[in-house]
């Protein structure tokens, strides 16, 4: 007998199984995991790895880019400390699904990818979604976005050698970016960077893996 009963156990089984690892893995900050129990992440993914969107851990998008595992996600928005005044610039917009997480806990979120064919999808799926303090932006993000800037916070979900200049150029006194550095063949170090009156101030958190901050725009496939 399927009365529907036995499915609406499941997703919310499934959802709670999702929160419980992103606890385990270190996110406790109630209003980061608010926000990520209200995002679903099944529409950012498509075709063959729909399925697996609650299971934490990275997944193949279009353009060969991936998903950040949503424990990573978390760790990265915590790090972060948005604020609900922040304006915050994102490089990377991927499938979007970090830029949506932001968008619930900031006042105003810029994301910016080097594929054009990842801005558009991301875009129909914010709108579906009904997040409307997202714009996405097709550019290289190494840049930044000089005509929004000063910015609040700024995170980068693509691995740099170094935090690029216009980046730290680009954010307020007062704030914080994070975002992994390293070779993209070698570990990557999530790192955490406070602009003070006094000057930048680094932390080192997590081991992690990303795809790599590459120049220019990129062919769509
Ligand atoms: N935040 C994404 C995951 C990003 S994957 C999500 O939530 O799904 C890293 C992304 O960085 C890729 O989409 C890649 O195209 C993009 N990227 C790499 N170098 C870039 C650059 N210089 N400027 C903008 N985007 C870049």
């Amino acid at each position: 007998m399927n009365d529907g009963h036995e499915e609406a156990v499941t997703e919310a089984e499934r959802k709670m199984q999702f929160l419980y690892a992103l606890r385990s893995k270190g996110v406790t900050d109630k209003d980061v995991l608010g926000a990520m129990e209200s995002v679903d992440r099944g529409p950012f993914i498509r075709g063959l790895f729909a399925g697996r969107a609650y299971e934490d851990m990275p997944l193949p998008i279009a353009c060969g880019q991936t998903i950040s595992q949503p424990s990573v996600v978390g760790l990265m928005t915590q790090a972060l400390e948005v604020t609900p005044r922040d304006k915050v610039l994102e490089i990377g917009t991927g499938s979007g699904y970090q830029a949506a997480i932001l968008s619930k806990l900031a006042r105003r979120v810029y994301t910016i990818d080097r594929h054009r064919r990842l801005v558009h999808e991301a875009r129909v799926v914010f709108e579906a979604l009904d997040l409307n303090n997202i714009t996405a932006i097709t550019a290289d993000g190494s840049f930044g976005l000089p005509e929004q800037a000063p910015f609040d916070r700024i995170i980068v979900t693509a691995a740099a050698e170094d935090p690029p200049g216009p980046l730290l150029a680009q954010l307020k006194e007062g704030g914080i970016m994070v975002l992994p550095v390293g070779q993209s063949d070698a570990v990557q170090h999530l790192i955490r960077v406070r602009k003070t009156a006094e000057g930048l101030e680094y932390d080192e958190m997590r081991a992690v893996r990303f795809v790599p901050l590459l120049e220019g725009l990129g062919k769509d496939t």
